[in-house]
């Protein structure tokens, strides 16, 4: 028997008797708590809650953007350990309860760390970019295969390279286009004229890319290269770039219009954005 198994097993037979437990309370039949889940998640966000709890959001791989209890984990002995840092990657299991919107978590196994990038100031700022924008964007309990894979990415190549310039271009890049909110980027929304090389403009109240004839007061350029980077990100995956010092402005103006396009989509200001000029 494996290791997993035995822990699964043990997990079953505490979410039992927890509700032998709730039975032989006061409750009633509809506070009877659902069997134990399993998914793979990346851990999105942490709260405190109370005294000794916390507040876990969590995107599972079979379960969607999730929000729940972690009982105990701000004791200073908890079974949690390190697993609920920002974008760690982890098995959790929990119960659903009917009558309630969240969930209790019963465990948490650490799958992959990213203890580099979370104990960095500027590295976690990156990270807290991507977790904010993914808050903000999957709705809860809608499983987005997509959207987990593109997180783990971003992650893992914040974590590998130290350095989170084009993982976060790439994950906005990409956040932007499977939501479907992707400009054209070779001609002009209001006049339908082709960019060619000159540069196409911006900002986050409008959806499209503009001619110079036809920008707004206040709308930022987005020149070739970075229109061009883009096209790249279309077609490779991120670990098989190769950063170079010469992407450095291409990578920040496309990561610039994606979280602009972001903002536009979601009604509101990312608090964490205004966080990245300060790493
Ligand atoms: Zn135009």
């Amino acid at each position: 028997m494996s290791a997993r198994v035995i822990i699964t097993i043990a997990l079953r037979a505490c979410a039992f008797r927890t509700g032998c437990h709730v039975l032989s309370g006061a409750s009633s039949a509809r506070r009877l708590p659902m069997p134990a889940r399993e998914t793979e998640a990346i851990i999105l966000k942490t709260f405190p809650l109370g005294e000794a709890d916390r507040l876990v959001s969590f995107l599972g791989r079979s379960s969607g953007r999730v929000r729940g209890v972690a009982a105990g984990a701000r004791r200073l002995k908890n079974r949690y350990g390190s697993t609920l840092e920002v974008l760690s990657h982890v098995q959790i299991w929990y119960a659903e309860k009917e009558t309630r919107e969240l969930v209790r978590i019963h465990q948490a196994e650490l799958l992959e760390s990213f203890h580099k990038a979370q104990s960095d100031y500027g590295l976690s700022t990156g990270l807290a970019v991507i977790s904010e924008i993914s808050e903000q964007i999957l709705p809860e309990h809608e499983v987005s295969e997509p959207m987990f894979r593109l997180i783990l990415l971003a992650a893992r190549e914040v974590e590998r390279t130290g350095n989170w310039t084009l993982p976060l271009s790439y994950f906005a890049f990409w956040t932007v286009r499977l939501g479907g909110w992707l400009p054209r980027f070779d001609r002009c929304v209001v006049c339908h004229t082709p960019f060619g090389t000159k540069p196409a403009f911006y900002d986050a109240h409008q959806a499209g890319l503009f001619c110079e004839k036809c920008r707004r007061i206040g709308m930022k350029p987005f020149h070739v290269e970075a229109r061009n980077l883009a096209e790249r990100f279309a077609s490779e995956r991120l670990d098989r770039i190769e950063y170079e010092k010469s992407m450095q402005a291409s990578a920040r103006e496309l990561r610039e219009a994606g979280l602009a396009w972001i903002e536009h989509h979601v009604e509101r200001r990312l608090t964490t954005r205004e966080l990245l000029e300060t790493t």
